[in-house]
């Protein structure tokens, strides 16, 4: 019988929160929700703390906090704080289990952290935090004897498949990738492509960060990083295999040749519950592959010209050191500038390229090496996208 765990969640309000939330409504015999914490989406998270009966909530934006004090949004059995500090203690409430990092960005990685310290299981959808510091998130779990469960469908699938195999019988991880938005376009077209374009994703549905990351194949860049840290495996082993269907959420190939999958279809609802549930199972939340009807299950080499963010993102992987951080940094100023219309689609990889160029490598000694990096990478990419000055015509 599974013992009942109370579980804090970071980034309520987004799309993995709202996931969360669907299996959370399923399991309330099993699964306490006990804190939220969101950014800017104040109602929306006293609707979440209301229906749950949530005692502990956080709001990381300070002009939020005061709106939704002011006009007493929240329930008065809720307790609300604000900003880091607020969500860094959410995250190590005494009676929590399990904490489930949905935030974007990087902002939970100090709340990760603490959560870690405190002997939290940590179930990890947000992978920005493993690219920036996965150095220093792997050595604190192993120190701290907590697990890193992941939420990432790649990495689940991969965690699924590697349980209780001798990490010599391993000879390759294979992740496998949808090709976003822009899979069949001829590349001339995507000179002039909308961030609206880029925003439909053919199977799954996702906040607007990681849709644009995942036309690009940048997010599978930051998945490559994200399973050499948790899965401790050398960048050389880590590939990526086009699978337009996202069904086989990826596959783990044994030094025999056999080759393990994990299936389920494309909802990131399947993860979530294994990973809150774990070690446990019980039925899902939503319909499993149904049998009865066709189901092509095609797997494609990547085309290098296509995607050449992932690319970038394998240079930095093998050079190590930062090369990660700033190739992470990087990307999120320049897809947040394709998303305000001033940078084009295709000069997305060059911004990244030469951010990368700009830097010199070098070993994080401690976190707060990275984060003063993170905010002069931030600064620099900055600079740079101005020179771009592109203009969509319509
Ligand atoms: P969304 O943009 O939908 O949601 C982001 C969440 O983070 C919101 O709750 C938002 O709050 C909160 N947030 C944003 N900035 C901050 C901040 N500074 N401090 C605290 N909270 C903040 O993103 P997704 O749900 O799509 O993705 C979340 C993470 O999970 C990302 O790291 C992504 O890479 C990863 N992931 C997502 C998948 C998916 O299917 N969506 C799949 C695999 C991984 P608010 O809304 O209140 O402003
Ligand atoms: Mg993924």
């Amino acid at each position: 019988m599974a013992v009942k765990k109370n579980v804090v969640l970071l980034g309520a309000t987004g799309s993995i929160g709202e996931s969360t939330l669907t299996v959370l409504r399923h399991a309330r015999e099993e699964l306490e929700l006990i804190g939220i914490a969101g950014n800017t989406r104040g109602e929306r998270l006293a609707e979440i703390a209301r229906e749950f009966d949530v005692r502990h909530a956080a709001i990381a934006d300070e002009s939020t906090y005061r709106d939704c004090v002011e006009a007493g949004t929240f329930p008065g059995t809720c307790r609300l704080s604000c900003g880091t500090e607020g969500i860094t203690e959410l995250a190590s409430l005494p009676e929590a289990d399990i904490v489930l990092v949905a935030s974007s960005g990087t902002a939970g990685l100090r709340p990760t952290l603490a959560a870690i310290e405190a002997g939290k299981d940590i179930a990890l959808a947000n992978k920005e935090i493993l690219v920036l510091a996965g150095k220093f998130v792997t050595t604190a779990a192993k120190a701290h004897d907590v697990r890193l469960l992941p939420v990432d469908s790649e990495h689940n699938a991969l965690f699924q498949c590697l349980e209780g195999r001798r990490p010599e019988d391993v000879s390759r991880l294979v992740l496998t990738a949808s090709g976003g938005a822009f899979v069949d376009w001829p590349l001339e077209d995507l000179k002039q492509v909308a961030p609206e374009d880029a925003l439909r994703h053919p199977n799954w549905s996702m906040g607007r960060k990681i849709t644009i990351d995942s036309a690009t194949m940048a997010n599978k860049g930051l998945e490559m990083i994200e399973a050499h840290w948790l899965f401790d495996i050398a960048p050389g082993r880590i590939e990526v295999v086009l699978h337009r269907q996202s069904i086989i959420h990826s596959l783990v190939e044994m030094v025999d040749g056999s080759i393990l999958a994990q299936l389920s279809p494309p909802c990131m609802t399947f993860a979530i519950q294994h990973v809150l549930r774990y070690p446990h199972r019980a039925p899902g939340v939503r319909e499993t592959l149904d049998f009865k009807r066709i189901h092509r299950l095609d797997l494609e080499p990547v085309c290098p010209d296509r995607y050449p963010c992932l690319g970038l993102a394998r240079h930095a992987l093998e050079a190590g050191g930062v090369a990660p951080a700033v190739f992470n940094t990087a990307n999120e100023v320049a897809v947040e500038t394709f998303l305000e219309n001033r940078l084009s689609f295709l000069e997305i990889p060059g911004v990244i390229e030469r951010t990368l160029e700009g830097f010199d490598n070098f070993e994080p000694g401690t976190l707060d090496d990275v984060l003063d990096l993170e905010f002069s990478i931030r600064r620099k990419a900055s600079e740079l996208v101005k020179t771009y000055a592109w203009k969509k015509t319509s």
